[in-house]
């Protein structure tokens, strides 16, 4: 992979991002802590009682405000300079007022769907002590289905502008790519990234009805048409693939065993008088520690499971297009516009990486073509 050294300057932007992750997620791991040994949460629990005039839901509310205000306020210095440094290294040029309002919606965001999911697991703690970890655990995978559904009619848009595709090429293309999948994408969006980044991206996104790809006018304006077809083709390989229903299972199991291991620490804590039942929602912060202790163990995993599930959309593009070298020319393509590193450590795509790096797909791709390639006309 000698071949394609990236940059000291890619190197060095990915690195800064990667400290940027790592420390972002250490100052939430510290703060839950220091909640929890410091008695703190007790306090804080004691204050939203007050000011929720003692009703438990109100209170509850309250309280997870206040926590995800103390939380935001620690982190939001790293947040502005992970901003900072997207405009540095001349990849957004977002103004701080726009990101600012950004925060205030992502924040308000948080909070409304954090309290619903607080909200209904305390009250199952309330009505079933016994099981209520399972019943938790039915009614957040209802609230997931759904917010997957809803997430590119409802919540995407709160920060992005959406339009329907009207380049005509780019739609025939799809149908004929679609027929030849025998399934049917409902839609092809382009998505207005440009106002935030000037990186490109291409998803596909929703359930059933909401079902559709989105495309970044940052990757529209930019790629040829066979370079865009290359890239619906890897999405549409998402999509032939099932693989949201499939990462809906994944996070099934995964939630399952996270209810579970909730149940049992906060019986612990009980037992060992830490609180006084199970339903003070001042241990709330020992339910969140699970689900981050849980989401970093299982990280390598999942990004396994993710680069296992892109390359088989890449294999999927490969297949049910005309030629390899548009794909190959949207990935170097890509590399460049995004400062992606080619060729990253080992350790590093395998800790964090949820795509494989470009030089892996890069000979993957040349891999293909060397055993499918019809043979040139002399
Ligand atoms: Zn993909």
């Amino acid at each position: 992979m000698a071949a394609h050294m990236d940059s000291p300057e890619v190197r060095r932007y990915n690195r800064i991002r990667r400290w940027l992750g790592i420390s972002d997620f250490a100052v939430g791991f510290v703060f839950l802590i220091v909640l929890l040994v410091t008695g703190w949460s007790a306090s804080l629990r004691d204050l939203a009682y007050k000011l929720g005039a003692q009703g438990f839901s109100l209170s509850l509310l309250i309280y997870l405000v206040l926590l995800l205000a103390i939380s935001k306020a620690l982190g939001i210095g790293l947040e502005y300079y992970g901003f900072r440094l997207e405009r540095r290294f001349q990849l957004s040029h977002q103004k701080v007022g726009s990101w600012l309002w950004d925060e205030v919606k992502g924040f308000l965001v948080g909070a409304i769907l954090g309290g619903v999911v607080v909200e209904l697991v305390y009250f199952t703690i309330r009505q079933w002590p016994q099981h209520w970890w399972l019943l938790a655990w039915v009614l957040f995978m209802g609230l997931f289905v759904l917010l997957a559904q809803l997430a590119p009619v409802v919540l995407f848009p709160i920060f992005y502008k959406f339009e329907p595709l009207e380049d005509e090429d780019l739609r025939r293309r799809l149908v004929v790519l679609s027929e030849r999948a025998g399934t049917r994408v409902r839609g092809v969006y382009r998505w207005k990234l440009s106002e935030k980044s000037k990186k490109a991206n291409a998803a596909l996104t929703g359930l059933g009805h909401t079902r559709r790809i989105i495309l970044a006018d940052t990757l529209l304006d930019n790629y040829t048409p066979d370079e865009i077809e290359a890239i619906l083709a890897h999405e549409l390989g998402h999509h032939v693939h099932r693989h949201i229903l499939k990462s809906i299972g994944v996070q099934a199991g995964i939630t399952l065993l996270g209810f579970w291991a909730a149940n049992w620490a906060l019986h612990y804590a009980v037992d060992h008088h830490m609180f006084e039942q199970l339903s003070d929602f001042a241990n709330l912060p020992l339910l969140a520690l699970i689900s981050v202790v849980l989401s970093f163990l299982l990280m390598p995993a999942l990004n396994a499971y993710s680069r296992f599930n892109e390359r088989q959309a890449d294999r999927y593009a490969f297949e049910s297009t005309a030629s390899i070298e548009p794909f190959i020319s949207s990935m170097n393509k890509l590399a460049d516009q995004n400062l992606a590193e080619r060729a990253p450590a080992k350790w590093v795509e395998w800790l964090f990486h949820s795509h494989p790096s470009i030089s892996r797909r890069l000979a993957a791709a040349e891999a293909w073509e060397r055993k499918h390639a019809v043979h040139p006309q002399v």
